[in-house]
């Protein structure tokens, strides 16, 4: 068999465990199955970092839609907080911290709430009023109402930070073969295609599916769609902004599984560079640019931070979330399937909740207690819908 890339110097017949995808997700599996000294295999049909992982932000954020969305991610914010002296520079790893904006009174209502859940789990967090928020970001508009700090959000880049987490999965024993696509499960094993065309099947002790958004081409069952975003990078402007600059109207925006939507999100990169978001929309797995939609989020991104319109745009370009209906990820057990575990469907927060996802999924391989209720993520749940955008969502055909 021949595949694109090979890495990895060990190579057994039947690895203890066996991960399709190269995602940040299947990466972050890897390098926690690789450090408990199991056989790890990891193939991707493509090369690692390259699906939604290469088009995302990198903003390691708490979030509280639901008590388990903010257990999950608070507990993945502080194993990345926990990897960053390890992270080579060029992952670009800096704790920028997060400012959720406050338009006007409701939002500022938002943020006390918001700020009163944090405090309740832990998490530091700080509101800001209107004259702070001015002194802290003089680049955003006049006029605001305020904002809530949480200053140990991060950001990372995340398809330099998945090769990280597969380069020290290699280091640890682990074998990667890129250009190797699977092509169907079977009992305790994997159909897979090298990039030569030529099929063999690799059975494994435990076979973890990181594949994203094409995770429900092997396990069909699976209710993953893919969810498209927009991104823009500027060239450099250091200094312009300093925290992850995220509107709370964002909240909204990110609800459900229905309509376009845009919000204000920048992030400032340690390039100096802007990277500006972001946009919600059900398009299938049409990835070109969206002018109607892109316009409005660039415009939206400008109504809050103005001297955005002075910026040069670099690039921009489109990528894909796995959403799944009630937007928590799905981690664990397959119970389709024996032998087989799911780690996907992690919409847009899979770069923050990797590390989370990796050690709930190596604790139940592994027999052990897990460190948070993995009961929520159980990918056989029932699934209500999350709550549709609200009334104050910014769409698209509005702008
Ligand atoms: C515009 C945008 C902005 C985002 N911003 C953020 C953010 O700021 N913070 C955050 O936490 N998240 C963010 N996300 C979400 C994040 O990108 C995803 O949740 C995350 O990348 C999912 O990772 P994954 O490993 O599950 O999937 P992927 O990165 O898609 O990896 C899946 C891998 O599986 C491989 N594969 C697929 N099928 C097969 C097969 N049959 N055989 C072998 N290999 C296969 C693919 O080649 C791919 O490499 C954003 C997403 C988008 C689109």
């Amino acid at each position: 068999m021949t595949d694109a890339a090979r890495f990895g110097a060990r190579r057994t017949a039947r690895p203890d465990v066996l991960i399709v995808g190269a995602g940040i997700v299947g990466a972050a599996c890897a390098l926690a199955r690789a450090r408990e000294e199991l056989d790890v295999l990891i193939v991707d049909a493509s090369f690692a970092g390259s699906g939604s992982t290469a088009a995302a932000m990198g903003n390691l954020v708490v979030m509280d839609d639901t008590p388990a969305q903010l257990a999950l991610t608070s507990f993945s914010r502080a194993l990345w907080e926990r990897m960053a002296d390890e992270l080579p520079p060029d992952c670009e790893y800096e704790m920028r911290g997060t400012l959720w904006v406050a338009d006007n009174d409701d939002e500022m209502k938002a943020a006390r709430a918001k700020q009163a859940v944090y405090a309740a789990h832990g998490v530091a967090s700080t509101l800001v009023d209107a004259a702070e928020l001015a002194r802290m970001e003089p680049a955003l508009r006049p006029g605001l109402a305020g904002a809530l700090s949480v200053p140990g959000d991060g950001v990372l880049y995340p398809p330099n930070a998945a090769r990280w987490c597969i380069e020290r999965a290699v280091a640890l024993g682990a074998v990667v073969r890129e250009g190797c696509g699977a092509v169907a499960l079977a009992s305790g094993a994997v159909r897979v295609r090298g990039a030569d065309g030529i099929e063999e099947s690799i059975s494994a002790g435990a076979i973890v599916i990181a594949a994203g958004i094409d995770a429900p081409r092997l396990a069909p069952e699976l209710p993953i769609v893919p969810r498209k975003g927009h991104l823009v990078i500027t060239d450099r402007y250091p200094g312009l902004c300093h925290a992850q600059l995220v509107e709370l109207g964002y909240l909204r925006s990110a609800h459900g599984l229905s309509g376009e939507s845009v919000a204000f999100n920048v992030q400032p990169r340690a390039t100096g560079q802007l990277l500006i978001g972001s946009s919600r929309q059900l398009a299938g797995r049409d990835g070109a640019i969206d002018d109607a939609v892109l316009g409005a989020m660039v415009r939206r991104a400008t109504s809050f931070l103005p001297a955005l319109a002075r910026c040069d745009v670099v690039r921009m370009w489109t990528g894909f979330r796995p959403a799944t209906p009630d937007g928590l990820p799905l981690i664990g057990r397959w119970h389709a399937a024996p032998g087989v575990w799911i780690a996907a469907g992690h919409e847009g927060l899979g770069i923050t909740t990797a590390p989370g996802t990796a050690a709930l999924i190596a604790a139940d391989i592994l027999g052990r207690a897990a460190p948070i209720d993995p009961a929520p993520y159980d990918p056989g749940r029932a699934m209500r819908p999350a709550s549709d955008a609200t009334p104050g969502e910014h769409t698209c055909r509005a702008t």
